[in-house]
């Protein structure tokens, strides 16, 4: 990384992931990107699939999608190229290594001024209504540039941790939303590669205990590796009585962090009085939930919700990221002609989490 050499020009195609519909996710070549002005072109070195990219290749693009799309939005590369605005110096060099926020806000509207630039009117995202980095070049918009989104990573953080600042900074944003201090007691409902994320920042963050919760065995004795305590329940158990029943009391802060809508109404019932509940996932099919208003009243609950995070968490988070040990994420890795692989072993759950690389250059 970073050592100069002679290169060769860059290649006019490359290789891209591109998400045409539900279930047809296409290796394609396509022009190579170049940087108009303010942009960058970045050649991309890894980029994980998140839970979001696995949710869309198998239920179908939301409204959000402007498909065909190239999917990826946890990726880090090398900048090739940076469009000239007038004779103004760069303010991101070509050469850099870097990593990019995945939301692109716009700068102006009500939220990104009042420092909710996660909340954006005008929000773009990589992978959703622009092309991402699951390809081996991506375009940054200068959009991305200004709002200070793209963040040089220092020599001594590897690739593997650099992929982390999204789901970091997204965990890192919802434990927060959740009061989570050095005395909590923690429950996270989820056992996919966020649920892990969860796990190791709350850790992070001091939290007394954290128990994560989940169906999967194979993906929670991975979690417990990473210094959780793990329980299995059966789908369709009475999961809030099996939580109690392994905490021995009530938790402090509960995310549910999976796409369904039940594991909110589970967390409400493991909550202590003053506590609170974190709806961190998007929920699959009919969203409504069932709370108790005297419980919510009576026992003065907090139930917020968390989405994506912020500009300045993204930076915190990669600063964070290279506290931590990334072999506790066990990511497994796929070149970029076994793109599919990659996504059946991970919407199989097979892996806990897969990170897709591209070849380096000749
Ligand atoms: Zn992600
Ligand atoms: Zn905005």
């Amino acid at each position: 990384m970073g050592e100069a050499r002679a290169v060769a020009a860059p290649p006019v195609t490359m290789l891209a992931a591109v998400l045409r519909g539900r279930d047809d996710l296409r290796l394609e070549e396509r022009p190579r990107p170049v940087a108009g002005p303010g942009e960058l072109v970045l050649r991309v070195h890894q980029c994980g699939v998140c839970g979001s990219d696995l949710r869309t290749f198998t239920r179908g693009p939301s409204a959000r999608y402007a498909v065909p799309v190239v999917l990826g939005h946890e990726f880090v590369g090398t900048v090739i190229e940076v469009g000239a605005v007038g004779d103004a110096a760069a303010a991101i060099p070509t050469g850099a290594r870097v990593t990019v926020a995945p939301a692109i806000p716009c700068g102006a509207c009500e939220a990104c001024r009042r420092g909710s630039d996660n909340l954006c009117a005008e929000l773009l995202d990589f992978g959703i209504n622009i092309d991402g980095g699951l390809a081996e070049y991506v375009r940054i918009p200068a959009r991305s540039v200004a709002a200070g989104a793209v963040v040089v990573v220092a020599d001594d953080l590897s690739d593997d941790a650099a992929i982390l600042g999204e789901p970091i900074g997204t965990c890192l944003r919802g434990l927060r939303r959740g009061s989570v201090t050095a005395r909590s007691i923690v429950v996270i409902i989820g056992d996919g590669p966020i649920g892990l994320t969860h796990a190791v920042v709350a850790r992070e963050l001091g939290a007394r205990r954290v128990l994560c919760v989940g169906h999967n065995a194979a993906r929670l004795a991975v979690i417990g590796r990473a210094g959780a305590e793990t329980l299995v329940v059966d789908a369709g158990t009475d999961e809030a009585g099996a939580i109690l029943a392994a905490l021995g009391t009530r938790a402090d802060t509960v995310v549910a962090a999976v796409p369904d809508p039940r594991a909110l109404e589970a967390a409400v019932r493991v909550i202590r009085d003053g506590g609170s509940v974190v709806a961190f996932g998007g929920l699959a099919g009919d969203p409504t939930i069932q709370l108790d208003g005297n419980r919510l009243h009576y026992g003065e609950w907090t139930l917020v919700g968390s989405f994506n995070c912020t500009t300045a968490e993204f930076r915190e988070a990669i600063d964070l990221a290279g506290r931590l040990d990334p072999r506790r994420f066990e990511a497994t890795r796929f070149p970029i002609h076994r793109i599919a692989d990659a996504f059946l072993a991970a919407a199989g759950r097979t892996v806990l989490k897969a990170v897709v690389t591209m070849e380096p250059p000749p």
